[in-house]
This record gives structure tokens, C-alpha cells and sequence, in this order.
């Protein structure tokens, strides 16, 4: 009898949550690595599949193998691609080990891979886009960790000033009063590892149209392993949906063994059928598949034409095990 060949790579998550797009792979202790590709970010490298390559930023959470097992070849692979050299950003206490790493490479290889690093202070902002900035916060895991949210910066007339004309508005810039004021409204939140605590309530993150999270337990008997290992059960995904404002809550980093369909079963059971449709599973690639042609009907329905070209090899389920 003739050996099976090996089983097929796994295809990547894909949710679109307009105007965003979240893809990637998640799954507990092997690799995490989500991109956004509007805003030219990834989250986490613990593998480094294709797609990855075409974003500048790659913010890391934690320093654990399985989310930067493939920062050094995102990095090495952008400059072999010609697009240039990435940029880390990490917590400020990442910075050296991650350059020591780097460095390691150059050992091994024998040639110098350019990169950049940006080590972040908890609560700061770097601009990554015109008018987008991404704030840095710290999270608490079994080692140093941040979570990130990227943010749009919009001035505001103040609204003493909404009714006069556009001259008298020039006449007062010019004189050096203050007429706008700065706004920000967060996108994307994103948490990698993480135990629950009151980074979960901040404001940007409650408040943001997106957010990444992890969500490593879902069975009640795993209540404890949850807490041991500093990461989120299901319940306490409960509970924070109750303070979340975000259109779509993302989970990510669900062990290999999580069945999908018991997971989303179970949260129906805990909040509701109409909560639950907001929280998507990055890695349900049989949900996301029909929740992509729902959001292609609606698009083909809204123009009155078909759209081709994206329905059959938008999702491909094969390698889906669960
Ligand atoms: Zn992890
Ligand atoms: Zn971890």
C-alpha cells in the first residue's frame, strides 16, 4: 500500500469586518500571527505564511515561541522580496533579546539582515500611517507583555466655533487660538497572551470597531488551567462582552483541540444568540467561509451584478480539522 502524502498546510483565517480585514493563523503554543492589512500592521509573528510579507509593521506581544518563531524570517524574507526592512515593535524589555536573536543569524548566516526595532514604553504611540497611530499597553502574562490599538487622529473644529464663517476661522488661527481640538478613535485593539485585568476596560480598547483577543480555554473544567497559565477562558469573554462596544470581537489562539462548532455553541449558550453574532473565531474557517459569501451576496445584491472571481477560492476549508 502506497504512504499517504502529507496532509495539506492549513489555509489562513480570514474575517472581513468593513473596512478591515483581519487574516492570519492562531492556535495556542504553535503560532500566532494576525495581520490588518489596511493599516500595514501584523500582530504577532509565530509563523510567517506569505501574506505577511506585504505589511511593515510587525508588533509584538510577548516573547513567546509561539508568536515571534517566525519574526526573524519575516524580516530576512521582506529584504529577500525587495520590500524592504521591516519594523518590530516591541515592550522596551524585548528589545535587546530580540536583538541578540537578530544577531544570532548573523552567525549563522553570515550576512547582515536589515531591520528595525521601536521599543515601546507602555501608553506610547508611534505614527504608523498619516493620521494612524499605534498606543502601546501593558497586559499581564507569564512573561513581559503589551497589548496595542491602533488609532485615528482627527482634528475637530470645537463646537463654539462650528457656526462662524470660514474667514473669521482663518482670522482667528492666525491670531493663535486654538480652534480645533484632537479626537481619536480606536480601530483595532489587539491582546495576545493575557490574563484578564483592567487592560480589558480601557477605554480604547472597550471602545475600539475591532478587537483581536485570545481566548485559549473554553471548557468549564478549564477554568483553572486558564488562571495557571495567565490566558483567557471563555468566560471571561462573558463577562467583558458585556462592556465591549466593538462591531466584531475576533478570538484568536484556541488550542488545536477546541472544536469550533462547540465553542461558538457554548458562547450561544452564555450571552445569546444576538451577542455571539458580533464574536468570530479567526480560526473557524467553515463559519467565516459562509459569513464572506453572506457579505458577497450582500455586495453583488447592493451593485446588482455578480461579482466574480472571489467565491470559490476566497476560503478554502481544506486542513480545517475541527
Ligand atoms: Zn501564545
Ligand atoms: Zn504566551
Amino acid at each position: 500500500m502506497l504512504p499517504k502524502p502529507p496532509p495539506r498546510e492549513g489555509s489562513l483565517g480570514f474575517i472581513y469586518s468593513p473596512p478591515f480585514r483581519v487574516q492570519g493563523m492562531s492556535v495556542a503554543g504553535e503560532a500566532t500571527c494576525v495581520q490588518a492589512p489596511e493599516l500595514d500592521v501584523c500582530f504577532d509573528m509565530g509563523a510567517c505564511p506569505r501574506p505577511m510579507l506585504a505589511s511593515k509593521f510587525a508588533a509584538i506581544s510577548h516573547g513567546h515561541m509561539d508568536h515571534i518563531g517566525g519574526l526573524a524570517y519575516w524580516c530576512s524574507q521582506r529584504v529577500f522580496q525587495g520590500m524592504g526592512p521591516g519594523t518590530i515593535v516591541c515592550d522596551a524589555r524585548l528589545e535587546r533579546p530580540i536583538q541578540r536573536m537578530m544577531e544570532g543569524y548573523v552567525d549563522l548566516e553570515q550576512q547582515v539582515t536589515p531591520y528595525n526595532v521601536i521599543a515601546m514604553a507602555p501608553e506610547q504611540e508611534i505614527d504608523i500611517k498619516n493620521n494612524i497611530a499605534m498606543r502601546a499597553f501593558e497586559v499581564e502574562h507569564t512573561c513581559p507583555a503589551f497589548g496595542y490599538v491602533i488609532l485615528e487622529k482627527r482634528s475637530k473644529l470645537k463646537p463654539e466655533y462650528t457656526d462662524l464663517p470660514q474667514e473669521k476661522l482663518r482670522e482667528l488661527k492666525a491670531s493663535g487660538v486654538e480652534i480645533t481640538r484632537r479626537l481619536e478613535a480606536p480601530l483595532v485593539a489587539y491582546l495576545g497572551d493575557t490574563s484578564p485585568g483592567p487592560w480589558l476596560v480601557r477605554n480604547d480598547v472597550r471602545t475600539a470597531q475591532i478587537v483581536v483577543c485570545e481566548c485559549t480555554f473554553v471548557e468549564p473544567e478549564h477554568r483553572q488551567r486558564a488562571g495557571i497559565g495567565k490566558h483567557l477562558h471563555l468566560d471571561d469573554i462573558v463577562e467583558w462582552l458585556r462592556v465591549l462596544e466593538c462591531r466584531t470581537l475576533v478570538l484568536t489562539h484556541l488550542s488545536r483541540r477546541t472544536n469550533m462548532a462547540y465553542a461558538r455553541k457554548r458562547l450561544v449558550e452564555l450571552v445569546g444568540r444576538e451577542k455571539a453574532s458580533r464574536v468570530e473565531f479567526l480560526m473557524d474557517h467553515r463559519a467565516n467561509k459562509m459569513r464572506y459569501e453572506r457579505q458577497l451576496d450582500e455586495a453583488e445584491r447592493a451593485e446588482g451584478r455578480r461579482i466574480e472571481g472571489t467565491r470559490a477560492s476566497a476560503v478554502d476549508t481544506e486542513g480545517d480539522e475541527t
